[in-house]
């Protein structure tokens, strides 16, 4: 075993989004910065890993997979699939690793680190040890998949990670867990070939949509062979001797069972906190293990700030890039420092197919607030003015516009449809900057695209 030391301005912890775009400015800058991760496999974090990246490198080979249900060649399609995504996240990984490496003021750690007091941290490096010293510490440790105790025992239950690494496609996948995680596996994986159910504890589906684009959602997955089974409470699961597993459920008291050959548990993250020993520097967590931060990103300690899913925020990269620009103005004595009060309308998309992006508040939330709205809103399929979507092929999906009645500002908007992940960018924009619907509706955007859609859509409004 050997012992070092390290002494830096900075030291991060976590190779994620917001650290190491913190470690590489804050590098530039002249401070000297440790970035400890844990994992070799991990430069770059979760997106590039084991999450955005991947998933969404399987869905596009999922789109040109020839060919419907699981065949023999469907099994072979994935093998070359999941190579073609192992080889982009490998070549993505190694370009993180270098973006940080080739400076001389930052210095990559690859070990598991934990405090030991409120400026020191010991890193655990095989029977490596070294202990930094840092004046700041900023804390991007992410979350990992929850396991609920109903599916622990079975080899057949995985993770996003584990699933990602898999290199048969399995024929019937159960996926427990009906929130955006679970509803982007079972699309990509139906496209694959795999027979997909998934089992949602919740009694209504994707509950925080409107029942209309709810409803357009479930019709799409189910004509793409995706059953969902909502109100579903899993009791157990057991392996038999043929490698296959049955999961015990019950739906309003209903004992069932589903067999399935691969189970994807996708049922909520937790902060990655607990093997950090924040007690050692007196920093205070909420009780799901999430940081708590001020505004600022400022732990209990001001000298720790926590960026990304570990401080319980949305859990998406974009955000947790917002969250390094935070702690950068804060760290650099910003006049008009950007915080969490004032981060205000961010986009999300669920990437299905066609995708589901949103921003702002749904109708229903519109009307239990009390507000005058105007809806506009129209099938995809309906829409003659943007034949965008049939010439890609995704007809499918609808576009819905909140509107405040009085005020002509778009409120919110959830649009499934065609390349609606780029659009839902200009919109979040548009309203940021208080551009009317009118103003929308009237743009002159390029044809054939998706945006020109606003024309049409924000036309057929209705009190
Ligand atoms: C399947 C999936 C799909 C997703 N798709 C999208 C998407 O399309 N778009 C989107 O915006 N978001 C998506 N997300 C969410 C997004 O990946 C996360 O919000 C984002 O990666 C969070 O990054 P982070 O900065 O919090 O840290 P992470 O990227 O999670 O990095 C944390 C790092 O800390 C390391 N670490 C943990 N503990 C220690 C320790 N004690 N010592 C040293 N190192 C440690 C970990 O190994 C890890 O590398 C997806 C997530 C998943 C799981």
């Amino acid at each position: 075993m050997t012992t070092s030391h390290l002494d830096a301005d900075v030291a991060v912890i976590g190779f994620g989004k917001g650290g190491k775009t913190l470690a590489a400015n804050l590098g530039r800058e002249g401070r000297r910065v440790v970035m400890i991760e844990q994992s070799a496999q991990m430069y770059g974090g979760t997106c590039i890993n084991v999450g955005c990246v991947p998933t969404k490198a399987l869905l596009q080979q999922a789109h040109e997979r020839p060919g419907g249900e699981f065949t023999v060649a469907g099994e072979r399609w994935f093998g070359h699939a999941m190579g073609a995504v192992h080889t982009l996240t490998g070549a993505l990984r190694a370009k993180n690793f270098a973006m940080l490496d080739t400076l001389d003021a930052v210095t990559v750690v690859t070990g598991r680190a934990h405090f030991t007091g409120l400026h020191t941290l010991e890193v655990e490096a095989g029977a490596d040890r070294l202990t930094v010293n840092a004046a700041t510490i900023i804390l991007n440790t992410g979350a990992r998949p929850v396991v609920p105790p109903e599916l622990a025992g079975s080899a057949n239950v995985l993770t996003n990670a584990s699933l990602l690494q898999a290199d048969a496609l399995p024929c019937r996948l159960a996926i427990v867990g009906g929130g955006y995680l679970g509803l982007e596996f079972a699309s990509i994986f139906a496209r694959l070939g795999s027979q997909v159910t998934v089992l949602d504890r919740a009694e209504t589906f994707a509950a925080r949509l409107d029942r209309d684009v709810a409803l357009s959602v479930r019709e799409v997955l189910t004509a793409q062979g995706v059953t969902v089974v909502s109100g579903a409470r899993v009791g157990g699961v057991a392996d038999g001797p043929d490698g296959a597993s049955t999961i015990r459920y019950s739906v309003k008291g209903e004992a069932r069972a589903l067999v399935a050959d691969r189970i994807l548990a996708a049922t909520g993250r937790r902060a990655n906190t607990d093997g950090l020993a924040l007690d050692a520097a007196g920093v205070d967590t909420y009780a799901r293990g999430n940081v708590t931060v001020n505004a600022h990103l400022q732990t209990s300690q001001p000298h720790i700030y926590a960026v990304g899913d570990v401080n319980g925020g949305p859990q998406f990269t974009y955000i947790s890039l917002d969250d390094a620009r935070i702690v950068a103005d804060h760290l650099g004595g910003a006049a008009n420092p950007r915080t969490l009060e004032n981060r205000g309308l961010y986009p999300t998309t669920v990437f299905l197919t066609p995708p589901l992006a949103q921003v702002g508040i749904t109708e229903e939330e519109a009307r239990g607030r009390g507000l005058d709205v105007v809806i506009a809103s129209k099938a995809v399929a309906e829409m003659a003015a943007m034949p965008r979507a049939r010439i890609v092929g995704v007809p499918e999906g609808m576009m819905k516009f909140v509107i405040d009645a009085r005020t002509d500002q778009v409120l919110g908007a959830c649009l499934f449809s065609v390349d609606s992940t780029e659009v839902i960018n200009l919109l979040t924009l548009a309203m940021r900057h208080g551009v009317t619907a009118s103003e929308l509706q009237q743009g002159i955007y390029t044809h054939p695209s998706a945006t020109e859609g606003l024309n049409e859509v924000l036309g057929a409004r209705r009190g």
